[in-house]
């Protein structure tokens, strides 16, 4: 195992000057490379995904350059070659090699050494950079390793030069259309990812240049103060906030707010603003300007990271507009709560935002969400439906509207009558939650055989529902969570703070850290931008981290070094994803030698090793069940992968998700053969995907052997009258009759039989 692979592509840096930068940042770039590899000739091509084209940037060495432009496609020419394959192309005799092409503009005559090295990020083309040299003057091997390098280096800035150089051609995205205004009830239906309901006033997340000025919107107000004050006044606030997530969001409260900090005190953007005003603009239209500048370039890239950087300016430009404006913008602190967001996309930190602003819940148009934006809306109860049609997003701001998750709808200014039912049941509701949590310290069926429930924590936040429900411990905690709420790579040392706050909060249960879970569509877009064909079947999981193994060892240090500040001896950790047992010895080589690590570090004191553990979540792993459970410490079942997997299902696709079945005799069978092999070599098996938490499968789980759970904590209370209500007996007689069966529709007969006559 390579221990020593570099970490994959650093952070953006950030994108050049919005002016004038653009072009004398490439021009600088490629004099650069031209000063340090002895060039004659360079040019820099950038590549366009949409016409699969590269089109000529900069250039050195090429009179004619600026009258002409020269177009690429992708694999034409030497330089659209190197980038077409993903690898420098080196030769010394250029115009004999096949694909040369000689531009009448551009003529390359005596310099025929030529290397082109292809700019990437990931696997994503941003372009190419070609060095020539004289006839007879090559390039040497370290030189050209040299130049691969550098050329890594510059990527993600050359990157958001193209994002720049794309707005600037006015290629920015084009807002909605015209404004929906309804004059009665109107009705979206949709899929509910999260549970409750919302009523309040729409606010429609989108690029909303009308907002900050522009030929069509009326003029902006006179300033009440100037900018440092009116920044300052932002700051409080947004620190203000920020106190209040970190109640609810400690992982990610403090991120959110240095990411907004940090812009309004950029001097590219701070000082622009400055800039204008000196020059006699007045103060809101020089917030607006500047700001809209920036909203269009980043609007205009299509890539997740730019994308997201427009949302944090926009949500800053209001902000500071209403500050400089507004004479006591305390007063309008509110507006953003309680508000029902229509938004086209979500990321993850979209929904910190969200969060943060106490948005009441949000609907998502014409898009999917990620399992990850799923899990995070549900951990912070925010409801979220999902809708086909597009039109929820011409609604306009302030609009009221009721969204009603359990059943899929939302209503647009809704009769009188539906809002009093809705605010009869915000009555009701008050009452039945000072019933709820009824959950005792065991858990056992009705003839007394104990099972356990332990919590799935996404958020720090769980741990206080988890706790509340008596939950028998953590089984899953998702680490992955930290690394996509934010815009980098989280230290080892902020990683540590967030596990101690877990073991801290669950003092005396055992504990279970997932590993990194990213890839897949969970993108962490700081790290690397894939476009993978097939990302759920791409580089995902334990693929991933032992594909970059100091971000695997990162996270184990700061696990271990956890559990050895704590003394523990009840942590376990578990891989993701482990389809072969190469895998899962490789990722535990990996805990032995990071252990052995913090031993020599640590001294005389003894060594609290973890449990390591194996998800059984890829089909694969079944068939290589026995030696799996012969080498881990414990199974945990992730059904919610293993279903989509085995039945080839996107558990994320609301358009297949009637095919998603659970009760599937293929996915039944697959779990009573891993029940069994965890039985056989007196390993513990717990089921940590959804299937567990309901009724219609639990019963059956149980008969198969599953005496351990773990799910979401407000479930916990729930499944434990259940288990109540359940004997080991029945639990099997009803397993060993669903196996027996071989069709869906036969066994949806058999589970409807056994909920009724069960749980009524
Ligand atoms: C699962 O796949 O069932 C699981 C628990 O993992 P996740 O939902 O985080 O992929
Ligand atoms: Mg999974």
């Amino acid at each position: 195992m390579e221990k020593t692979s570099p970490p994959p592509d650093p952070p953006a840096p950030p994108a050049p000057d919005a002016r004038t930068g653009t072009r004398g940042f490439l021009d600088a770039t490629v004099e650069r490379f031209v000063r340090e590899f002895r060039a004659d000739r360079a040019q820099l091509f950038l590549y366009d995904e949409e016409s699969n084209t590269l089109t000529l940037r900069a250039a050195h060495g090429y009179p004619a350059f600026g009258r002409a432009t020269i177009v690429l496609k992708l694999g034409e020419g030497l330089s659209g070659r190197a980038l077409a394959e993903r690898r420098p192309i080196y030769t010394e005799m250029a115009s004999t090699m096949r694909g040369y092409v000689d531009h009448p503009n551009f003529p390359d005559g005596d310099t025929q050494t030529f290397l082109g090295i292809p700019l990437l990020r990931g696997r994503e083309r941003i372009g190419v950079l070609s060095l020539l040299r004289r006839t007879g003057h090559p390039f040497l091997a370290e030189e050209i390793s040299s130049a691969r390098l550098k050329a890594a280096e510059i990527a993600a800035a050359v990157q958001n030069a193209g994002a720049l150089l794309l707005a600037e051609h006015g290629a920015a995205a084009a807002a909605g259309k015209g404004i929906l205004v309804p004059t009665e009830q109107m009705s979206f239906r949709g899929t509910a990812v999260s549970n409750g309901w919302a009523m309040g006033p729409v606010r429609v997340s989108k690029p909303r240049p009308s907002l900050l000025g522009g030929p069509d919107a009326p003029p902006l107000p006179p300033a009440v103060r100037g900018f440092d004050e009116a920044a300052d006044l932002v700051e409080q606030t947004l620190r203000r906030l920020a106190e209040d997530l970190d109640k609810r969001l400690p992982e990610a409260a403090s991120m959110l707010l240095e990411a907004d900090t940090m812009m309004l005190r950029d001097e590219n953007f701070a000082g622009r603003i400055r800039d204008l005003v000196a020059g006699g603009t007045p103060l809101p239209d020089a917030i607006a300007k500047v700001s809209s500048d920036f909203i269009a370039i980043f609007e205009g890239s299509d890539n997740d990271y730019l994308r997201e950087k427009a949302r944090d300016v926009e949500d800053l430009a209001l902000r500071l507009l209403e500050a400089a404006t507004v004479a006591d913008p305390a007063d309008r602190d509110g507006t953003r709560a309680a508000t029902i967001v229509v938004a086209e996309r979500l990321l993850p930190f979209d929904v910190l935002r969200i969060a943060r602003d106490r948005a009441a819940g949000i609907v998502l148009c014409a898009g999917g969400a990620t399992a990850h934006v799923t899990l995070l809306v549900r951990s912070l109860r925010i409801p979220l439906l999902i809708v086909k049609s597009r039109d929820p997003l011409r609604l306009p701001d302030g609009e009221r509207a009721i969204l009603d998750c359990a059943n899929e709808t939302l209503y647009v200014h809704p009769a009188p009558a539906l809002v009093r039912r809705f605010e009869n049941r915000a009555r009701d509701e008050s009452a039945d939650r000072r019933l709820s949590l009824s959950a005792s310290e065991h858990t056992a069926t009705r003839d007394g055989e104990s099972v356990r429930l332990a919590a799935n924590i996404n958020i720090l936040a769980d741990l206080d529902a988890a706790v509340e429900a008596k939950a028998a411990g953590v089984g899953l905690y998702r680490t992955e969570f930290p690394f996509l709420m934010r815009q980098s790579l989280p230290s080892e040392a902020d990683q540590a703070a967030i596990y101690a706050r877990v073991l801290a909060r669950m003092p005396d249960r055992p504990v279970t850290f997932r590993t990194l879970d990213a890839g897949g569509d969970k993108v962490l877009p700081y790290l690397y931008k894939t476009r993978e064909e097939n990302p759920a079947l791409g580089l995902r999981s334990i693929r991933f981290s032992l594909k970059y193994p100091y971000i695997l060892d990162q996270q184990l240090r700061a696990i271990l070094r956890t559990i050895q500040d704590t003394g523990r001896d009840d942590v376990s950790i578990m891989f993701p994803m482990v389809s072969t047992i190469e895998e899962f010895r490789a990722a535990r080589e990996h805990v032995e030698t990071c252990l052995a690590a913090l031993h020599g570090e640590i001294g005389d004191r003894p060594v609290h090793a973890p449990y390591v553990g194996t998800m059984i979540e890829v089909p694969a792993a079944l068939g290589v069940i026995d030696a799996l459970a012969e080498e881990s410490d414990f199974f945990s079942i992730g059904t919610n992968d293993l279903i989509q997997y085995l039945l080839a299902v996107d558990r994320t696709n609301a358009a297949v998700a009637a095919s998603y079945a659970p009760h599937h005799p293929a996915v039944l069978r697959a779990l009573r053969i891993v029940a069994g092999a965890a039985a056989r070599h007196g390993i513990p098996c717990s089921v940590c995907g959804e299937m567990g938490r309901d009724p219609r499968y639990l019963p059956f789980l149980v008969g198969i052997g599953i005496r351990s759970f773990s799910l979401e904590p407000t479930q916990i209370p729930k499944c434990q009258e259940l288990v109540a209500r359940l004997t080991v007996p029945q639990c099997q007689e009803y397993a060993r009759r669903l196996l027996s069966l071989s069709t869906l529709a036969e066994i949806e007969a058999a589970i409807d039989d056994f909920s009724r006559a069960t749980f009524g």
